[in-house]
C-alpha cells in the first residue's frame, strides 16, 4: 500500500525542517524523511550559526526563535576583522543603524526546536530515524521506497539531504565540487574578559580563525586550517590547541579555556547547474555549498526554505506542488545570492589563503581603505544582514 502525500521532504536538518515548518498553514500533506534520530541527538551540534536578521524574521514568523532558550542565543552587535600584515576592519550595529548585526545561535538548539514543531504539526508525518532507498518519477508523481520497505508517493520531492545530497545523485544532477584543502576546526571555548558580544576574525598564516560571542562569555571557535595543519592541530591536547589559537588572538578576550568537545568538518564549494525538475526541487546545502568563512550557509539554506514554503502557500489548492512552473519561480528567487556568496567567499578564500607577499599587502590595504569609506562599510554590512544592497 502507497502511502499517499503532497511534498516529501527528504532531509530534516534546519533547510528540510525550515520548510516543512513553513508549509504549517497550508493544507499539503508533507512527509519529512530523517535517517539520523532527531529531537536528543539534534543537541548533540556544537556547531553556533550566525544567523542573519532576514532568517531571524523568517524563524520569528514560524514561531521557532521565541521559544529558543536565551541562554542558547547571543547577538552580535559589532565583528572586528583583521588581516596579517596590519589590515582591520570593524562593522558595528549602531553604525549601519540596526538593532544586531546577527545573532550566534547553537546549531543544536535550533534543531532541536525546529523538530519540536514538527513533532506537533498536524500536516507533518515523521518517517525518523529512516532513509530512502528508491526514488522514481512518472507523469503524477514520485514514488519512494524507505529501508524499512515503506512506500510512499508525493507529487513534489524536496533534496534537503545535505551537501552529498543522496536525491541530488539519484537524479542525475551533477555536482561540482571545490575542496579547499581545508579543515574547520570547531570548539567552545571560555574567555577570561567579556566578549561583549562581538564576533572577531583573523586572517592570518593562510588560515581564518573565527571566535563567535556565545551566552556567559562563551565563545564558538571556527579555524578553517589547511589540511595537513589540521591534522596536527586535532592531535593535540585542547590546552595546547586553545594555546594556538591564543598565538593569533592574543588577548583580545583574555585568557581562553576549553569548554566542550573539539569536532573539525572539511570544507568545500558546491555548485549544481539545476535545482528544480518536474516533481523536484533541491533546497540548502544539497543545492549548494560555500566557505564557512561567510558564515552563510545555513543562512542560504533557511533563504530557499522560506521562498520555497511562501510559493508553495501561494498557490490555490487546485494547483500542483510539483508543476514546473511553480518551481521555476522558487530557482529563479533563488538564483543570484547563492552564486554572489559562492563567488565573494571563493575570492576571499583565494585572497587570504596565498602568502604571496604582494597580494597581502593588496588585501591588508584593501581592509584598511574599506574602514576608511563608511558608505561601503553599510553597504556591507546591510547586505549581510537582508541579503540585499
Ligand atoms: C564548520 C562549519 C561552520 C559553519 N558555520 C556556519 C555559520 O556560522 N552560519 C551558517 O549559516 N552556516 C554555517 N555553516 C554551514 C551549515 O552548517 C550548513 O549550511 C547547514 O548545515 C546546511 O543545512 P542543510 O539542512 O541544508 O543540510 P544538513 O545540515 O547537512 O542536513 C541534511 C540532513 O539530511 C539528512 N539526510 C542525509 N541523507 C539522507 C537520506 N538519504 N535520507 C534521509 N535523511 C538524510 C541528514 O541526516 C541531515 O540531518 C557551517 C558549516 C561548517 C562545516
Amino acid at each position: 500500500m502507497n502511502l499517499d502525500f503532497d511534498v516529501i521532504v527528504v532531509g530534516g536538518g534546519l533547510a528540510g525542517a525550515g520548510l516543512a515548518v513553513g508549509l504549517r498553514a497550508t493544507g499539503l500533506k508533507i512527509a519529512v524523511i530523517e535517517a539520523n534520530e532527531q529531537g536528543a541527538g539534534a543537541r548533540r551540534d556544537t556547531r553556533a550559526y550566525a544567523i542573519s536578521p532576514a532568517n531571524q524574521k523568517f524563524l520569528s514568523a514560524l514561531s521557532i526563535w521565541q521559544h529558543l532558550d536565551t541562554d542558547s542565543v547571543t547577538g552580535v552587535c559589532a565583528m572586528r576583522v583583521f588581516g596579517d600584515a596590519g589590515g582591520a576592519i570593524s562593522f558595528s550595529a549602531d553604525e549601519a543603524g540596526l538593532a544586531q548585526l546577527a545573532w550566534i545561535v547553537e546549531a543544536g538548539a535550533l534543531q532541536a526546536e525546529l523538530w519540536a514543531t514538527l513533532k506537533r504539526q498536524h500536516n507533518v508525518t515523521l518517517f525518523n530515524p529512516q532513509s530512502v532507498s528508491t526514488l522514481s518519477f512518472d507523469h503524477s508523481g514520485a514514488a519512494l521506497t524507505l529501508a524499512d520497505g515503506q512506500r510512499l508517493r508525493g507529487r513534489l520531492v524536496v533534496g534537503a539531504d545535505g551537501v552529498k545530497s543522496w536525491v541530488r545523485e539519484r537524479v542525475g544532477i551533477e555536482a561540482r565540487v571545490t575542496a579547499y584543502g581545508e579543515t574547520a576546526i570547531v570548539a567552545s571555548l571560555r574567555c577570561s574578559r567579556a566578549h561583549r558580544g562581538v564576533a572577531w576574525q583573523w586572517f592570518v598564516d593562510g588560515t581564518v580563525l573565527a571566535l563567535l560571542p556565545l551566552p556567559d562569555n562563551h565563545v564558538s571557535m571556527v579555524w578553517s586550517v589547511p589540511d595537513e595543519r589540521a591534522n596536527e592541530l586535532l592531535a593535540l591536547e585542547p590546552d595546547w590547541l586553545v594555546a594556538r589559537v591564543m598565538e593569533i588572538c592574543g588577548d583580545a578576550l583574555g585568557a581562553l579555556a576549553p569548554a566542550g568537545p573539539t569536532t573539525s568538518f572539511p570544507l568545500r564549494m558546491m555548485r549544481v547547474e539545476e535545482v528544480v525538475r518536474p516533481r523536484l526541487a533541491l533546497i540548502g546545502d544539497a543545492a549548494h555549498a560555500v566557505h564557512p568563512l561567510s558564515g552563510h550557509g545555513i543562512n542560504l539554506g533557511l533563504q530557499d526554505a522560506q521562498v520555497l514554503a511562501d510559493a508553495l502557500t501561494a498557490l490555490p489548492a487546485w494547483r500542483d506542488p510539483g508543476e514546473l512552473a511553480v518551481l521555476r519561480g522558487y530557482a529563479r528567487a533563488r538564483a543570484e545570492e547563492p552564486l554572489l556568496l559562492q563567488f565573494t567567499t571563493h575570492a576571499l578564500q583565494r585572497l587570504f589563503g596565498t602568502r604571496n607577499p604582494f597580494v597581502s599587502a593588496l588585501r591588508n590595504t584593501g581592509m584598511n581603505l574599506t574602514e576608511r569609506l563608511p558608505v561601503i562599510k553599510s553597504a556591507l554590512v546591510r547586505y549581510a544582514a537582508g541579503g540585499r544592497f
